[in-house]
């Protein structure tokens, strides 16, 4: 299952950088997706990371 971040979305908390550091980022302050992981989907930690990002701007499909 592949991952996006909404850039419009996002504000930059960093959340989901400091839970899975592996699969996502910090770029310009903004999260996103460290290339090469966006098939992560299916790990739980991302789905937790998903569902709590303040902003909702993680996408799974
Ligand atoms: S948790 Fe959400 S708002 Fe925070 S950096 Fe990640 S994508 Fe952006």
């Amino acid at each position: 299952m592949k991952i996006s971040v909404d850039p419009e979305r996002c504000y930059g908390s960093g959340d989901c950088v400091y839970r899975v550091p592996s699969v996502f980022t910090e770029v310009d302050g903004f999260g996103a997706v460290v290339p090469g992981r966006e098939d992560a989907g299916d790990d739980p930690l991302v789905r937790e990371a998903a569902e709590s990002c303040p902003s909702q701007a993680i996408a799974i499909s």
